[in-house]
């Protein structure tokens, strides 16, 4: 099957509560609906959160419904004079209220199984806008609505989490994947070290802006975190083959502009790649610490059965401390500071040494506010792998003390990456001048 490029069905996602517009509760029911609907390939198109107000909420209602093929909304459908959602949906449909009496008779006998009457408010979640499904509630109260209004399809769903995803996984057994057709998303994340987000964006974009437009698109959505870029990769189509022969085929372009700055295609974090280096040859690493304070090596430990090359880590913070415990000798700080490359590599060499590990890491650096002078300003770090080869580097990272200390522990540990791949160190925090 060669591909006409299928369009997917577009949603909106509306969750409904005047609580999720303060600062103390969190839209969670979107994230799930979204991580649910990209595996069936409908692509999410926006999302809104809106307060109880049945004006506002058929409003944004109506307005969703003219974008997209489908409307989720979240929230709202409890007994309470709050809870709007069925009626803002039944006034922007046009669409009259009736009484269901298998949902009241429903919701009388949760009640009286647990030896209660039921309170008069709950007569209105009986309430269903005409021609509207009825989606059981095994959890709670509110039973769900899905409502297929001309082409384009309606739910309403709870608002706590707990109800809202055991009926929207039955919601893709039934209505959802029957709409949704043979259409499916395939994405690829590739995880770059060492580049500015910029600077990635500038050697790969001529390349991933013609994938739109061919004949199994591709669209490409770039992220950073502190030293980390990633490249999101994804398509979407009924054969599933075409669609990762088109991704795999965009991955090898992207390995040949970015080398050995490409460090991930499958999932592996940084730490997972460098330590599966690592177990391939047998080797182990010790780790010095200094303005990390034990941040790289928790980063390293981040990783399941890390015991196998992780011998051990000192935090190394004070003069003393570097000198006592890995053999600094006092007149090299003195002379040349604690930040300093040759000073690094002592403590890289020395910790390797008194481990006895292939592979030693050495981290010493100005992670501010204070400390900084003209020639070595807040942000400076000097990292040094004692390995097969023994590199020294020094750094500027930009940002506060958190952002300093993370950038430095990444950068470390792509540092071992590249030396024991025997990759170019020159990556783009390099300390100029
Ligand atoms: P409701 O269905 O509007 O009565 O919502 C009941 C409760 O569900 C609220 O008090 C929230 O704690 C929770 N809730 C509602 N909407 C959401 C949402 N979008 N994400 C997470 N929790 C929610
Ligand atoms: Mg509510």
């Amino acid at each position: 099957m060669t591909g006409e490029p299928v369009r997917s069905l577009r949603a909106s996602i509306i969750a409904v509560g005047s609580e999720l517009l303060t600062s103390t509760r969190i839209d969670t029911n979107s994230l799930t609906i979204t991580e649910t609907l990209d595996a069936l390939g409908i692509e999410v198109r926006d999302k809104m959160v809106v307060g109880d107000r049945r004006a506002d909420l058929a409003a944004q209602f109506r307005s969703a419904l003219e974008r997209s093929d489908l409307v989720i909304v979240t929230g709202g459908l409890g007994p309470t004079d709050d809870d709007l959602t069925r009626e803002a949906v039944s006034d922007a449909l046009g669409l009259p209220m009736d009484e269901d009496p298998s949902i009241l008779d429903t919701i009388r006998r949760r009640f009286t199984s647990r030896g209660l009457r039921m309170p008069e408010v709950n007569r209105r979640q009986a309430q269903v806008p005409r021609g509207a499904t009825v989606l059981a509630n095994p959890n709670g109260s509110a039973p769900g609505l899905w409502i297929e209004h001309r082409t384009k399809a309606i739910a309403l769903l709870p608002g706590p989490p707990r109800e809202m995803r055991p009926m929207l996984q039955q919601l893709v057994s039934d209505q959802l994947s029957r709409r949704a057709g043979d259409v499916r998303l395939r994405r690829r994340v590739l995880k770059i070290a060492g580049r500015t987000e910029s600077r990635v964006e500038e050697l790969t974009q001529p390349t991933y802006s013609r994938w739109l437009s061919q004949t199994q698109p591709i669209e490409t959505t770039i992220l950073a975190t502190p030293g980390q870029i990633e490249l999101h990769l994804s398509t979407r189509g009924a054969d599933v083959e075409a669609a990762e022969r088109a991704l795999d085929q965009a991955v090898g372009e992207l390995e040949a502009i970015l080398g050995t700055d490409l460090f991930s295609t499958d999932g592996r974090s940084l730490e997972e790649v460098v330590g599966d280096l690592l177990k391939r040859r047998v080797w182990r690493i010790a780790v010095a610490e200094s303005c990390t304070g034990g941040l790289a090596t928790s980063r390293l430990t981040d990783v399941p059965g890390s015991s196998a090359y992780v011998e051990r880590s000192i935090v190394a913070y004070s003069n003393d401390a570097k000198t006592a415990l890995l053999g600094v000798a006092e007149e090299l700080i003195r002379e040349r500071g604690a930040v300093s490359e040759p000073v690094a590599a002592a403590m890289a060499a020395g910790i390797s040494k008194r481990a006895s590990t292939e592979v030693g890491l050495a981290i010493t650096g100005i992670a501010g506010p204070g400390g900084g002078t003209p020639e070595k300003p807040v942000g400076t770090v000097c990292i040094a792998v004692d390995g097969p080869v023994a590199v020294v580097r020094t750094f500027r990272f930009l940002g506060g003390r958190e952002m300093v200390k993370s950038f430095a522990a990444f950068t470390a540990i792509d540092m071992v990456r590249r030396t024991l791949l025997d990759a170019p160190t020159d990556v783009d925090w390099i300390k100029k001048g």
